[in-house]
C-alpha cells in the first residue's frame, strides 16, 4: 500500500498538467471519483516498477530506488509514457504505448488482428499494420470463388473497432497503417484519406524502397507485386507515384513516407523477423507482435548555469534505462505473442522532450548550426550512456534473448540488455505535464490555444517566456495576448531583439531546418525520430517535394509533413479560436 501523500503538492506542476491528470491519468472509483492526488499516481508508478529489482536480486532495496524513480518523475527530469503513468502498480498493468501487429491475408487473420487491436487500445496502446500482405481489391478468393475487398476496405473495419473502443477505454486509440509502394492498390491507399472523411484514426504512411528510390531518382518504372504469390503484377512510374504522394501531403499532410529498407537495415534483430511497420506516430519500428515502452527526458531540466549539466544528464540516462527495462519485467503484455516477442527483444525507446526549451536556456536559435551541432552531440551522449549502462545491465541481468545473431553478435562486443535503446517519442501529453517543449519540436509558438484530450481548449504562454518577461519587465496581459493573436514574437517591438532571437517557433523557421534537425536527432537514435515538418499555408507542391528528397538524402527514417490550415481540424494552432 502507497503511504499516503494525499495533500503533498509537486513544486512546479502546472495547472494543464493537473487538468490533464485528472481528466485521465488518476484513479477514480466506479463513481467517478478521483482517488488519489498526482503526488499519490507518481508513487504509485515509481513503485511499482522499482519491485522489479527483485527479479533479479532478492535482497535489492527496492524502497530506496522508488524514492530515486519518483523523485526522478517529480522533479519532471523524466517521464514514462503515458499508459505506465495511467497502469502502472493497477489492476490492467499495461505500461507500453506502442504496438505492431501482424494483418495476414485471410479473414481468420484480420479479424484476431482486430481483436488483439481492441485489447490494446482499451488499455492505451497505439497499434501500427502493415496492410502490404493482403491481396489487393478485385483479387480471387478461391474458397468462396468471390473477389476480395483489399487492404483499404479492411482498414475500415480496424478503424470502425477503434471508432467504437475510443468510448470506453483511456485514451482515443491511434493507429499507423502501412503500405508497400509496389503493392497493387497503392495508389488508391495514397488517396485514401482523401476526403477527410474516413479513416480518422489512422495516420498512414507508404513503405518506399531503395529499388522505388532509385527509379524515382531514374524517372523509370518499378515494379508492383501481388501479395499473394510475390509475382511481379504490373508496372507504374516511380515519379508519378511520387509526385502523387508529395501532392496528398501537400494537399492535408497524409500520407507520410517511411523507407522501410533502411528500417531493416538497422533492424537489430534480423534473425527474428523483419519490419514491415511502426507504431502510430513513427518513431518506433517493431517486428510484428512486439511492443515498446518509452520514456523521455526533460532537457529543459538538464540546464544549470547557463550550461548543459552532463553529469546530471548522465545520471538520468543511466535511471531512465533503468527504469525503461523493469518496464518490461513488470509489464502485464495484452497477449501471450507480444510477451514473448517483446521479452526476447527488450526494446526500449529512451528519447527526450524539451528540446527547445533547452536551447531558449542555452540563448541558442533553433534554426542555427550551433543548435543542429549541440543537437548531434546531446543524442549522442545519451545515446553512448544508455548503451553502456545497457551493457552494465546485461552484465547482472543477462542480454536479450535474441542477442544470437542479432547485429550486436560481433567479435569484441559484449552482451546488451536491451535491442534499442532509443528513440524519440513525440511526448504529446507528457510534455504537457512536464510543462515542456515537445520532443525535439520547436516551440509551436510563444502563446497559443491547445485542443486537449476531446475539447478542452487552454490559452498557454510559455513558461519561460512569461519568466524571462516577468524578471526584465515587459511583461503584461496585454503583450502575451497579441503574442496570441500573432503566434510568434518575430515582429512584435515590444519583446526585446535578444529575447526574439532564441524565442523562434515551428512557423519562423524553413521546413530545411526541421528536417535538418530531425537527421541530427536521427544520427544518435536506434529507433526513428518524431518530428513534424511545418509548412506555411502557402508553401508549395514543390517545396514540400524538396523536403521529402532531402529527409531521403539526411538518412532520415521518414517524413511527416503539416501545412498549416490544411485540415478541417487541427490539434493545435495559433491565433485566437472560438
Ligand atoms: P505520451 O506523451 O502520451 O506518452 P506520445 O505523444 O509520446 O505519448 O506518443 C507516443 C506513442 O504513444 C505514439 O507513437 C503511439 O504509439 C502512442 N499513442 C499516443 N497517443 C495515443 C492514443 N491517443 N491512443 C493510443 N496510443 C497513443
Amino acid at each position: 500500500m502507497a503511504e499516503s501523500t494525499t495533500n503533498m503538492e509537486i513544486p512546479g506542476l502546472s495547472k494543464n498538467a493537473r487538468t490533464v491528470l485528472e481528466k485521465r491519468y488518476l484513479k477514480r472509483d466506479t463513481e467517478g471519483k478521483i482517488l488519489e492526488t498526482p503526488a499519490d499516481m507518481f508513487r504509485r508508478v515509481a513503485e511499482a516498477i522499482a519491485v522489479a529489482d527483485r527479479s533479479f536480486d532478492k535482497k535489492a532495496d527496492t524502497k530506496a530506488l522508488a524514492q530515486k524513480f519518483y523523485d526522478l518523475m517529480t522533479s519532471f527530469e523524466f517521464l514514462p509514457n503515458s499508459p505506465t503513468l495511467m497502469n502502472a502498480g493497477r489492476e490492467l498493468g499495461q505500461l507500453s504505448a506502442c504496438f505492431v501487429l501482424p494483418v495476414g491475408d485471410s479473414m481468420e487473420d484480420i479479424f484476431d488482428a482486430v481483436k488483439y487491436t481492441a485489447l490494446i487500445h482499451k488499455s492505451g496502446g497505439g497499434t501500427g499494420f502493415s496492410f502490404s500482405r493482403l491481396r489487393p481489391a478485385n483479387d480471387v478468393v478461391r474458397s468462396t470463388s468471390g473477389i476480395s475487398s483489399g487492404p483499404i476496405s479492411f482498414m475500415r473495419v480496424f478503424d470502425a473497432a477503434t471508432e467504437t473502443i475510443k468510448q470506453g477505454g483511456t485514451r482515443r486509440g491511434a493507429n499507423m497503417g502501412i503500405l508497400r509502394v509496389d503493392h497493387p492498390d497503392i495508389m488508391d491507399f495514397i488517396m485514401c484519406k482523401d476526403d477527410q472523411k474516413h479513416l480518422n484514426n489512422f495516420n498512414i504512411s507508404v513503405g518506399l524502397t531503395e529499388a522505388f528510390m532509385e527509379a524515382v531518382e531514374k524517372d523509370a518504372e518499378y515494379d508492383l507485386r501481388n501479395p499473394r504469390d510475390g509475382k511481379p503484377c504490373g508496372k507504374l512510374n516511380a515519379r508519378k507515384v511520387f509526385s502523387r504522394i508529395v501532392k496528398q501531403a501537400w494537399k492535408n499532410g497524409e500520407p507520410g513516407i517511411i523507407f522501410l529498407d533502411r528500417l531493416n537495415r538497422d533492424n537489430p534483430t534480423p534473425k527474428a523477423g523483419e519490419i514491415e511497420s511502426t507504431n502510430p506516430c513513427g518513431e518506433q519500428p517493431l517486428l510484428p507482435y512486439e511492443s515498446c515502452n518509452l520514456g523521455s527526458i526533460n532537457l529543459g531540466k538538464m540546464v544549470k548555469d547557463g550550461e548543459v549539466d552532463w553529469k546530471r544528464l548522465k545520471e538520468v540516462v543511466r535511471l531512465g534505462v533503468h527504469f525503461l527495462d523493469n518496464v518490461i519485467e513488470v509489464n502485464n503484455y495484452p497477449l501471450p505473442q507480444i510477451n514473448e516477442t517483446t521479452r526476447s527483444n527488450r526494446k526500449v525507446g529512451l528519447g527526450v522532450m524539451g528540446w527547445a526549451d533547452m536551447l531558449i536556456l542555452l540563448g541558442i536559435p533553433y534554426s542555427s548550426a550551433e543548435a543542429i551541432a549541440l543537437g548531434e552531440k546531446v543524442m549522442r551522449f545519451i545515446n553512448d550512456e544508455g548503451h553502456a549502462y545497457s551493457r552494465e545491465l546485461a552484465a547482472s541481468r543477462g542480454t536479450f534473448p535474441n542477442f544470437e545473431g542479432s547485429i550486436y553478435d560481433r567479435p569484441g562486443e559484449g552482451p546488451i540488455r536491451n535491442a534499442t535503446v532509443t528513440t524519440i517519442a513525440p511526448t504529446g501529453t507528457i510534455s504537457i505535464i512536464a510543462n515542456a517543449s515537445s520532443g525535439v519540436e520547436p516551440l509551436f509558438a510563444v502563446s497559443y490555444v491547445r485542443q486537449v484530450l476531446d475539447k478542452n481548449i487552454l490559452v498557454e504562454v510559455n513558461p519561460i517566456f512569461e519568466e524571462i518577461a516577468r524578471q526584465r519587465g515587459f511583461f503584461s496581459e496585454e503583450l502575451m495576448q497579441k503574442i496570441a493573436q500573432h503566434g510568434t514574437v518575430h515582429d512584435i517591438a515590444e519583446v526585446p531583439e535578444d529575447v526574439r532571437k532564441v524565442f523562434v517557433t515551428a512557423h519562423d523557421i524553413t521546413p530545411e531546418d526541421h528536417i535538418e534537425m530531425q537527421a541530427a536527432f536521427q544520427k544518435y537514435t536506434d529507433n526513428a525520430v518524431s518530428k513534424t515538418v511545418n509548412f506555411a499555408n502557402n508553401a508549395t507542391i514543390e517545396d514540400v517535394e524538396k523536403v521529402y528528397r532531402l529527409a531521403y538524402k539526411l538518412e532520415c527514417k521518414g517524413v511527416t509533413i503539416y501545412r498549416d490550415g490544411s485540415r478541417d481540424e487541427q490539434v493545435l494552432s495559433t491565433g485566437a479560436k472560438e
